[in-house]
């Protein structure tokens, strides 16, 4: 079994096991993503309109799409290709936490943040249902949210739960995704009042924008003013 398969499995990978670690990209020994394959990603930014990938200034939704978009603009760091190497870096993300891949991604963070930021006053995430979270032991967007909020120095707010154990979005045909998120998100009762804010909602990647869509919704039904998608990688 070549290394890439091993990754991808999930199995548990950490330095005492899997030890020295094999470039994603060129298979290099040494770690997970080498400097020059880092290089060849573009961190400058996607700016398309969440609900049609029209490009837009600033990620805006645009006026055919605007009636249908709870998201007010989605930016991402990068364009995704699910073969590509950013899809093998998330997917290894989302399986396994690996804290060598979750300083590659602060470094993408902070080479997007050279020449972007965000004027917002929260930094949240797509959440996961507690049974998922059980089983992966973490939540990726959450942790993405978290190195976000550090970098573009934004405060990081809990308020959204899964409260419906939904099907994998991934699993389904846009209708499917649809009708499988109706009511899956809530805010959990705390003291921050989301009443007039500028939110950031991190994802790890934007596909379709449906799981977007429905967080956005709930926190405009919390008060929130402007909802900004942000994600690592733009499908
Ligand atoms: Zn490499
Ligand atoms: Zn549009």
């Amino acid at each position: 079994m070549n290394i890439k398969a091993i990754y991808k499995q999930g199995i548990c990978i950490t330095k005492d096991i899997l030890f020295p670690a094999y470039c994603l990209g060129c298979g290099k020994e040494g770690i997970l993503v080498c400097k020059d394959c880092l290089q060849t990603l573009d961190c400058s930014g996607v700016f398309c309109c969440p609900v049609c990938h029209a490009s837009s200034l600033n990620g805006k939704v645009c006026e055919i799409c605007m009636a249908q978009s709870y998201l007010d603009r989605h930016v991402a760091i990068t364009q995704y290709k699910e073969k590509g190497l950013v899809g093998d870096m998330l997917h290894m993300f989302k399986y396994s936490y690996v804290e060598d891949m979750a300083q590659i991604l602060r470094d993408m963070a902070i080479k997007f943040s050279q020449v972007y930021s965000f004027d917002v006053d929260i930094v949240v995430c797509v959440p996961l249902h507690r049974r998922r979270l059980a089983q992966r032991g973490f939540n990726q967007a959450e942790e993405i949210a978290r190195i976000s909020s550090q970098v573009f120095d934004i405060p990081f707010h809990s308020i959204l739960r899964r409260c419906r154990h939904t099907r994998q979005q991934a699993k389904l045909n846009r209708e499917g995704r649809l009708v499988n998120l109706i009511d899956a998100f809530e805010i959990i009762k705390n003291d921050f009042d989301l009443n007039n804010k500028r939110v950031l909602l991190v994802d790890d990647v934007l596909t379709t924008g449906s799981t977007m869509q429905e967080c956005a919704k709930v926190l405009k039904g919390a008060g929130a003013k402007e909802v900004i998608g942000f994600s690592v990688a733009r499908g």
